[in-house]
């Protein structure tokens, strides 16, 4: 169910709203332990529609100061919520820390709503005329304490919040769509005929389904796939001038359409400049991955040993996928493709509920603190799983964070919830 956000400085009236929207129906749905204080959750309804309330008070005025404090908290809670409500002081008009919120809001493709909080009579509403410079558009008048107007202002709420929750918008319908990539000769169509192969006229015959005509349908496992830009694929490159850059063209096409890539590699030779370039482009592109080793039919004892320390050095960006070791020439493997496929994917699909999120990286925080840089301790605040395909994590920190410690979050993070399969994104916002 969407998610709205309340965010304002304290004193405004902001806990006596969140219970006002509440009505009597006060039930505790998550407890959101945050760094600095909790966060909680509730559930709201209204008008027939069901949605989660977030109050987002309590970011206790760090060194950093209330006004940081404040706009980092806005800044969470359009990453995080289908719609935002700033709730101000009619009765004492926009503070600069207001305004610093509202900065901040304007900047948001998320919905804000601002509500004029202890307009208790008439006379007061006048006050509430001032409030349009904030430039968040109309002010809604409530008073919080005595229930006055609160009606409209969720009558607007349930207006801005949308139907769904975000990122169900950006999920294709259809079979996932996967890419084939790697060098040269490394096998991409003789593993496309192998998968297609004595299976075409099934795959062709898959009903109601329009194909584009550079795509491919493949059923494995029980499910069909669609693996895109394949009529590249089928086209024999000659080796004229450019044919290099055309190849390269065609996987940062495939890579684009796709959700996940299997990169094909070649067992046979050493780990090359250009599949780490091909792998480089897929992790770019923030697409899931499989590592396929081929031609492991030419796989010999003394190349295995040679290839696991190859390996180690070769693959240290993505010690996060799956590894399968195929042979496109004789089939062996080729049906561990799927599961590979459907668990980078279920990765790539994955959301940390916030409050497990939080409690988990306190207890990391307070175990191995950031380094100390410039004489300063970084604090890390909070963080939230602002997207998942990929997934991205963005922390909300009080300082830089170096790379290698963002890096052991990473891992940390992998070693808690998984993610095998998926690159993840680490973004650090810094409130000074
Ligand atoms: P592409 O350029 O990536 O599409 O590669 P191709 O599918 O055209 O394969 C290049 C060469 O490698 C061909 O001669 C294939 O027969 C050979 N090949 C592909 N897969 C295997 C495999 O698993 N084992 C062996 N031994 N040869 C393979």
């Amino acid at each position: 169910q969407p998610v709205l956000a309340v965010v304002g400085r304290p004193n405004v009236g902001k806990s006596t709203l969140v219970n006002r929207i509440l009505g009597r129906r006060e039930a505790v749905v998550q407890d959101v332990p945050g760094v600095t204080r909790d966060r909680i959750a509730y559930d709201a309804f209204w008008g027939g529609r069901r949605f989660t309330l977030v109050d987002t008070g309590g970011w206790e005025p760090g060194a950093s100061g209330l006004q940081a404090s404040i706009t980092a908290q806005a800044e969470m809670a359009m990453s995080t919520a289908d719609a935002v409500l700033l709730v101000v002081d009619a009765s004492v008009g926009a503070t600069t820390t207001d305004e610093a919120v509202a900065r901040v809001l304007r900047r948001s493709k998320t919905p804000v709503l601002l509500a004029a909080n202890k307009v208790d009579d008439e006379r007061l509403l006048a006050d509430t005329a001032s409030l349009w410079s904030l430039g968040l558009g109309e002010p809604y008048p409530v008073s919080a304490l005595h229930g006055r107007n609160s009606g409209d202002l969720l009558d607007a709420i349930i207006k801005a919040l949308p139907d769904a929750p975000r990122d169900g918008d950006r999920a294709v319908a259809g079979p996932r769509r996967v890419a084939l990539v790697g060098k040269p000769n490394v096998g991409k169509s003789s593993l496309l005929n192998k998968l297609t192969g004595e299976q075409r006229s099934v795959v062709d015959s898959v009903a109601g389904t329009t194909v584009d005509p550079v795509d491919s349908l493949v059923e494995l496992d029980g499910q069909t796939w669609r693996f895109v830009d394949t009529a590249g694929l089928r086209k024999r490159v000659n080796s004229a001038n450019g044919a290099e850059y055309y190849a390269s063209l065609r996987t940062k096409t495939a890579i684009d359409a796709a959700e996940v890539a299997i990169v094909l590699l070649d067992s046979s030779e050493p780990l090359s400049e250009q599949d780490l370039r091909v792998l480089t482009m897929v992790v770019e592109a923030g697409r899931a991955c499989v590592l396929a080793f081929n031609k492991w039919d030419l796989v010999d004892e003394d190349r295995r040993h040679q290839m696991v320390r190859e390996l180690e050095r070769g693959l240290v960006r993505v010690p996060w996928a799956d590894k399968v070791n195929i042979s496109a020439l004789t089939g062996r493997s080729v049906r561990k493709l799927a599961p590979a496929l459907r668990t980078a994917l279920a990765s790539w699909d994955q959301r940390v509920p916030t409050g497990l999120l939080n409690a988990w990286l306190s207890d990391l925080i307070a175990a191995t603190p950031p380094p100390v840089r410039g004489g300063k301790q970084p604090k890390v605040l909070f963080a939230t799983q602002a997207g998942i395909r990929p997934p991205t994590l963005v922390l909300f920190t009080t300082g830089f964070l170096e790379a290698g410690y963002r890096r052991f979050i990473e891992r940390k993070f992998r070693e808690r919830f998984g993610f095998e399969g998926s690159p993840v994104r680490i973004n650090v916002r810094v409130r000074e």
